[in-house]
């Protein structure tokens, strides 16, 4: 007997996840299989199973290895149960094969309505995804005062900005916005826009322009029509990229695809649904159409038309549609959904279909990222005190303590303004000071040993918390002045 020829078909880790993660994974298999969609699977286990048996990454090493293998996942959802691990195997995922662009379409489906139904809205969101304050570097300052870092990097930026750009060329998309905090967070938001800024004149075709991401979340709701690709830092990003999905339909029938150099994985962007979970009620729209952007990524634009318009003529008909999107006690379930989606398979319609083209990511070298400055200067230091004292006291002590030093006590503020000296505004303060000391001579080269001596008296007297160098490049200042510093 001869054997079905699978040479042509391409390898996916298949993660079903958790709930209803093995019937919308089960739902898509049927119908990439009546599609003859070329692919072909092997599953793989991630998420609470894994965590009970007692591996806190929720995703087991034969898991990743599938992956790094295959270098494509289509994934459910997976949770984190209660009392076993403490990290989300999704962000295990991103992190492990930095998957660093996020990318949501945002497109109003047929036969979905919503307040926003006939609108147009047809968008992408490229959220950078591992960076930002998603690096989960955070520390107890004291026990009043949490901090996170928030880590935005040049390449960071310049990767998920070319990949935005890149992906408007695949889908022959006219303009790239880039949303962003800059006029708050001049440094690290601020770095996106002037990376944009950089990056944006080597796409002539595409129009840009940036807008504030506050603003960018009122535009989205009051004229959503107007976006086309919109590019945007991690937490900025996953706020509006569930917001958009909001102005579609929700979270349930959206998709998204996560990619790196080496690896992307394609999920739904819903959870595991547990109320819903081996009743076989659940919708797979949203697993499905990010099948449908794992065969594109492959260049399989053919399957991925025919289930797109399959899934649209089903979606515009309305008449075998699972319960979330039916009126009450008209919803059918997961298996007739998939039944009549396949029955479609072929049919063509004139409901809309993107021209779309292989998108390719500009690929980053594994190399540790350094530009060196013509010009480095350090000026000062700030150093982060804990102390229960009030602002002109401590500013009393510290003056006596840097007395006769290489620095000198400029100023303190306290939740980023000033607090000494004393401004005449009114602040609530906690006991985490910021004191910034100015270095007598600029400096060039080492530290000077006086910052280490100026540390050491401090520390006799006070507790800090951490030290921050103030530094010049190019002679220009590499750190933010506190509010209301003159
Ligand atoms: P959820 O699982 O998305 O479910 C919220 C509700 O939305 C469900 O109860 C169901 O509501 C409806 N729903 C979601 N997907 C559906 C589908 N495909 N078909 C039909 N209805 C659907 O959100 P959650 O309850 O907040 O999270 C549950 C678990 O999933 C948590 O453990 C969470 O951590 C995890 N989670 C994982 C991911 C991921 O892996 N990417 C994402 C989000 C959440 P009704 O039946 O009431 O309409």
């Amino acid at each position: 007997m001869t054997q079905p020829a699978t040479s042509t078909k391409t390898r996916v880790t298949a993660l079903p996840g958790d709930g209803i993660g093995m019937e919308v994974f089960d739902a898509t298999r049927r119908i990439f299989a009546a599609a003859q969609a070329p692919v072909e699977w092997e599953l793989a286990e991630a998420g609470a199973a894994v965590f009970k048996k007692g591996i806190p990454s929720g995703a087991p090493r034969e898991t990743l290895d599938s992956i790094a293998k295959n270098g494509l996942a289509l994934k459910g959802p997976l949770e984190t149960p209660v009392g076993f691990g403490e990290k989300s195997a999704n962000v295990t995922l991103r992190k492990h094969f930095e998957l660093y662009a996020n990318i949501r379409p945002v497109r109003e489906l047929p036969g979905i309505k919503t307040p926003f139904t006939g609108r147009g809205i047809d968008m992408v969101i490229v959220r950078e995804n591992v960076e930002d304050v998603y690096a989960g570097i955070e520390h107890m300052q004291t026990p009043d005062v949490a901090q996170c870092l928030k880590l935005m990097t040049r390449p960071g930026c310049e990767r998920i900005i070319r990949a935005a750009f890149g992906l408007a060329l695949a889908e022959n998309r006219k303009k790239v916005t880039c949303a962003t905090k800059a006029n708050i967070m001049k440094l690290t938001e601020g770095m996106m826009k002037r990376v944009f800024e950089q990056v944006g004149p080597d796409y002539p075709g595409i129009t840009r322009d940036h807008i504030i991401i506050d603003n960018c979340a009122h535009q989205l709701v009051i004229a959503p029509e107007q976006f086309d690709v919109i590019v945007t830092s991690n937490m900025n990003g996953d706020i509006i990229s569930d917001l958009a999905a909001g102005l579609v339909g929700g979270l349930g029938i959206a998709p998204s695809a996560n990619l790196g150099d080496h690896v992307a994985i394609f999920e739904a962007v819903h959870g595991s649904a547990p109320n819903i979970a081996g009743k076989g009620l659940a919708n797979p729209t949203a697993l499905l159409s990010a099948g449908i952007m794992l065969l594109r990524h492959i260049g399989a634009f053919e399957a991925a038309a025919t289930i797109e318009q399959a899934l649209f003529i089903t979606l515009a008909e309305g008449e075998n549609l699972t319960g979330d999107l039916s009126p009450r006690g008209h919803g059918v379930g997961t298996d007739k959904f998939v039944g009549q989606v396949i029955d479609n398979l072929g049919r063509t319609s004139n409901l809309p279909s993107r021209v779309y083209s292989p998108l390719t990511l500009t690929p980053w070298p594994d190399l540790t990222a350094h530009t060196e400055p013509t010009s480095r200067e350090l000026i000062g230091v700030d150093i982060f005190i804990e102390s229960d004292l009030s602002a002109a006291e401590l500013g009393s002590s510290l003056t006596q303590i840097a007395e006769g030093s290489q620095l000198r006590l400029d100023s303190i503020s306290n939740r980023g303004v000033q607090v000494w000296p004393a401004t005449g505004g009114h602040t609530f303060l906690v006991d985490h000071f910021d004191c910034r000391f100015m270095l007598k001579a600029p400096a060039q080269g080492n530290p000077p040993q006086g910052i280490a001596d100026l540390v050491k008296a401090i520390g006799s007297r006070h507790s800090w918390m951490h030290v921050e160098k103030l530094q010049r490049f190019d002679g220009k200042d590499a750190f933010e002045r506190p509010q209301g510093e003159s």
